[in-house]
């Protein structure tokens, strides 16, 4: 039986996967990644919090499947404007979209739209120097409030209380970190739907606050830990009355004069069982009104001077390849199926859900049914891959190697006491990884 040729849009973690398991299959297939950006690895690089470099370790996995599997890096080929889909499904047998999820979620209450609302996409790619960022800076002013309750919230949150120091090891952004410690921020509110005990984030998140400096936490209710009885719930709430513990401490060590005296003064209130109803303000937020998820006759409001919503994301239909656009009547998502050769993993499948792990077992079910559909014969094969492709596509690619060159010079520019300093733009990229033909031309 011949081989497939295989095209995988997106590079990030179910890309990547996806490139894995296929190969696992096909030792012999063509299989061609093609990436909108000049970088590889999606929210690995511009997701993940850039304190958390243990996490952006899954990289190296997929270094070494570029290196030692022959898969080919086609980057900076946005598909769909650079190259419409309709080109790539006539030139592969296979088409994989893997292009996640890009849109942050609205609030969806009255004032949503008002200005210095942002989404917390945006703000973690502008903390992790996310080319389509480079123009944005956040005002936050004195008071944010964060919207959610979920692991990213809890991101956000660490890293807008953190300071310089504490971002030894990371690669977080320069221009960030120079912004924020410019920035205002006195107090942050976080505001969740859930009560306490089902809050969506990890209870190793909340260990990790408790480990931060000069930050206080409180809540607006009281933690009762009597009536719980579900032990991962328990173990959520214990952590968060070790926060409280852990401000307590502090404040006693300070009297007996053994900590340093707050410098950075910031403190954080949690809200549980709390949504939004509106949002307060003429032309920029002032506030947020809220009522109770168990006691929806209860309201409060609290000031503000900016909100950052980490409630999910979702499609941007004008701009993004669209689940609906690509289905037909039998598409069989629960299997990745969506027409003809034409299949999809990760975050575009299942929605904005689940871990970097998770979209390797995703990337695995989809790969099942791929060579289930092959070895049928229900997916004819012959098509020529990427020969087809060549010469249709206008941008400067970015190849493996090229990737590489970028990636050592952001290593080599990194500021002192942090891991790396990415490019901010994509012409600065395509510098990088162009450079070696540079010092050939000079020769
Ligand atoms: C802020 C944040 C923090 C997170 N932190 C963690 C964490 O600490 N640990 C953890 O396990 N998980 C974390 N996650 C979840 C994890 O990032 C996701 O599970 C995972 O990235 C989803 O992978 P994906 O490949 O489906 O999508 P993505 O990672 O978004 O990759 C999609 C790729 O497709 C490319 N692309 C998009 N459109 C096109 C196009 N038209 N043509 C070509 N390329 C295109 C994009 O540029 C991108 O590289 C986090 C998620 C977010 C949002």
């Amino acid at each position: 039986m011949s081989t497939p040729t295989i095209a995988i849009i997106g590079s990030g973690p179910s890309g990547c996967f996806m490139a894995q398991a296929l190969r696992r299959e096909w030792p012999d297939a063509e299989i061609t990644l093609l990436e909108r950006l000049p970088v590889p690895y999606g929210l690995v690089r511009y997701g993940v919090a850039p304190d958390h470099p243990g996490t952006k370790a899954v990289t190296r996995q997929f270094e070494r499947m570029f290196e030692r599997e022959k898969i080919r890096f086609l980057g900076n080929v946005h598909v769909g404007t650079e190259l419409p889909l309709a080109d790539l499904r006539a030139a592969y047998d296979i088409v994989v979209v893997a292009t996640g999820l890009y849109g942050d979620r609205k609030l969806g209450v009255p004032g949503d739209a008002l200005n210095h609302i942002y989404g917390a996409g945006q703000i973690t790619r502008f903390l992790n120097d996310h080319p389509d960022e480079e123009a944005f800076l956040p005002r936050f002013g004195t008071r944010p409030i964060i919207v959610g309750n979920g692991n990213v919230a809890i991101d956000v949150l660490r890293l807008l209380v953190k300071k310089g120091e504490e971002f030894h090891g990371s690669d977080l952004s320069h221009e960030a970190l120079t912004h924020l410690a410019s920035s205002p921020i006195e107090h942050i509110d976080v505001v969740g739907r859930s009560p306490a005990a089902l809050a969506k984030f990890d209870t190793v998140m909340i260990k990790e606050l408790a480990k931060l400096a000069n930050v206080q936490f409180e809540f607006n209710d009281e933690l009762d830990l009597e009536s719980i009885e579900d032990p991962l719930a328990k173990a959520k709430i214990e952590a968060l009355l070790g926060l409280a513990r852990a401000k307590i401490e502090t404040l006693l060590a300070l009297a007996r004069s053994e900590a340093e005296p707050y410098t950075s003064k910031k403190s954080v209130t949690f809200h549980f069982g709390w949504a939004p109803v509106r949002v307060a303000g003429v032309d920029h937020v002032a506030g947020l009104v809220l009522k109770g998820t168990q006691n929806p006759e209860h309201q409060q409001s609290i000031p503000a001077t900016s909100i950052i919503t980490a409630i999910g994301f979702e499609e941007r239909p004008e701009l993004d390849l669209c689940r609906t656009d690509l289905s037909r009547p039998d598409s069989d998502l629960s299997n990745g199926f969506l027409d003809d050769g034409l299949y999809c993993t990760g975050w575009f499948r299942r929605g904005p859900t689940g871990t970097i792990p998770d979209n390797r077992a995703d990337a695995k079910h989809v790969a099942d049914n791929i060579v289930q559909a092959v070895k049928s014969g229900a997916l004819g094969l012959g098509k020529p891959g990427y020969p087809a492709i060549a010469e249709a596509i206008k941008s400067t690619t970015v190849c493996y190697e090229d990737w590489k060159r970028i990636d050592t010079a952001e290593l080599k520019n990194a500021p002192y006491g942090r891991a790396r300093r990415k490019f901010r733009n994509k012409v600065a990229m395509l510098g990088a990884a162009q450079s070696h033909q540079a010092g050939e031309n000079n020769k």
